[in-house]
């Protein structure tokens, strides 16, 4: 049984999207995952087919109604653990992403406008993750965003299952930042004219001491860029 997300979305029309294309477009296309996009709007009962309205207390900006959002979500057979989108949630990690991967089913909520009538995210029990300090005009990117770093980790996906681990936030690099990578030509020269040629310990073949070399620039990187990384 392939990897089942389900999505409750006002734009069921925006999945896959960039999902539809490279390894997570080829892993959908053998059936490695799959997605039920549930369009809420199909859950009103007036001809305008309203699903926000007004906040009470005031103020601006418009509300998903609970009992549309309800409906749309008694409408999935399973939809296992609920996660509601919202910068107001916790942060989205490597390991939260490893969580899911091994949920038997997943459903998202993508809100929109102000967001979602509190009642509903707290009578279902939905879990608030956020994609990050920033505000975007609805869920459906966030969803997009979550369910490709989950997608990579199915087995199968990636070339080489052991490559998730080896990466930055990595069980192999330590939970830090990946150290940085070279190809070819061995000294790359730019428009500029400056050459820069790739670290010379990279091309001496010797495996421990390259390995010790990467693992210092993922220290030092890790210092630098993310220094809360290095606490944990
Ligand atoms: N009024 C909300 C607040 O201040 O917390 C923001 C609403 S936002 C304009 C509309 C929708 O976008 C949210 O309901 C949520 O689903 C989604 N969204 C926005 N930023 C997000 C983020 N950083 N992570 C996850 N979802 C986000």
């Amino acid at each position: 049984m392939s990897w089942t997300i389900n999505l409750l979305t006002l734009f069921p029309e925006m999945f896959p999207g960039v999902l539809g294309h490279s390894l997570a477009g080829k892993a959908l296309e053998r059936g490695d995952w799959a997605y039920n996009a549930v369009n809420i709007r199909d859950f009103t009962e007036d001809v305008h087919k309203s699903v926000d309205d007004t906040p009470y207390g005031g103020g601006a900006g418009m509300v998903m109604r609970a009992d549309i959002i309800e409906k749309a979500l008694l409408s999935i057979d399973n939809p296992g653990h609920k996660i509601y989108l919202s910068p107001r949630g916790t942060p989205l990690t490597q390991a939260k992403v490893k969580e899911m991967v091994e949920m038997p089913a997943l459903t998202l909520l993508c809100g929109r406008y102000e967001g979602v009538d509190q009642r509903v995210l707290d009578a279902y029990g939905f879990e608030e993750v956020s994609i990050g300090d920033y505000v975007l005009s609805g869920g459906e990117p966030a969803a997009l965003i979550l369910m490709d770093a989950c997608i990579r980790l199915l087995p199968g996906v990636m070339g080489n299952d052991n490559t998730a681990d080896n990466e930055t936030f990595g069980a192999n690099t330590g939970g830090l930042l990946e150290y940085p990578h070279y190809t070819r030509p061995a000294t790359w020269t730019a428009e500029d004219g400056e050459a820069h040629p790739v670290p010379e310990i990279l091309q001496s073949g010797h495996h421990e001491k390259i390995q010790q070399w990467r693992e210092k620039q993922s220290v030092d990187l890790t210092r630098r860029r993310r220094p809360d990384l290095l606490k944990k």
